[in-house]
């Protein structure tokens, strides 16, 4: 895949070893055939944002690709927390207590250890979703000490309109300062920069699967712009 490609040039390129940067081939809006495609060609790891999208796409497919592996990286409401930590290895957009909460009881209850990362509104945007960086260290205070949960690092969606390398600058700038060493950043117009600036994942989708047809928030995203 022309992606692995430029990843591992972008890695060794700033002294990385490549098998430190993993890729999360982002499939929402593309179907099962796209999936299918994706695992023929030894992609195991996929990205969506949606729960109930996710569902209907990967239940299946687990039983034939064992070693698939799903990562959350949209947006999570606390009535979906049970049936995200039942589907998802990974769930990225950890943002407020009452969600830090909600999933500490599911993870009890359902005695599954998905990974989790706290997104982070690193351009502070007000109509984006995560944690503002001044509010972090309160916020990883309060998943582990009060909600139970371990962190396993910081995911973010730099300002559509800006230059990215200073977020994920930024990024793995509080990360570091956090003492957490999964980073989740960089998407199929900047990964090259992320994974120069510390990415641990990359989360392309277009780039893999073509464009989308535009979902609900971008387009509400492209006319609020
Ligand atoms: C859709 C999406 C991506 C992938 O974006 P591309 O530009 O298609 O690579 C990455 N991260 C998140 C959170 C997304 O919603």
């Amino acid at each position: 895949m022309a992606i692995r490609h430029r990843m591992e040039g972008a890695a060794r390129a700033v002294g990385r070893d490549p098998c430190e940067v993993e890729l999360v081939a982002v499939s929402k809006t593309h179907g099962a055939a796209a999936v299918l495609s994706a695992l023929a060609a030894g992609q195991r790891l996929f990205g969506e944002n949606r729960v109930q999208e996710a569902k209907a796409k990967f239940a299946g497919l687990r039983e034939s690709w064992p070693d698939l592996r799903l990562h959350l990286i949209g947006p999570l409401q606390t009535n979906k927390v049970e049936d995200a930590v039942a589907l998802f290895d990974v769930i990225e957009t950890v943002d407020r207590p009452k969600l830090a909460m909600a999933l500490g009881k599911a993870l009890v209850r359902l005695g599954r250890q998905p990974n989790l990362l706290v997104e982070v509104n690193i351009g502070r945007e007000p109509q984006k979703a995560g944690v503002r960086p001044e509010d972090l260290a309160d916020f990883l205070r309060l998943c582990r000490e009060e909600a139970g949960l371990e962190i396993a690092g910081l995911m973010c969606i730099p300002p559509v309109a800006e230059d990215p390398v200073p977020h994920f600058q930024a990024l793995a700038g509080l990360a570091r300062a956090q003492g957490l060493t999964r980073l989740s950043m960089g998407m199929s117009q900047d990964f090259v920069a992320a994974i120069a600036a510390g990415a641990t994942e990359i989360r392309v989708g277009s780039a893999i699967f073509g464009e989308r047809k535009l979902g609900r928030e971008e387009q509400a995203l492209r006319t609020s712009l």
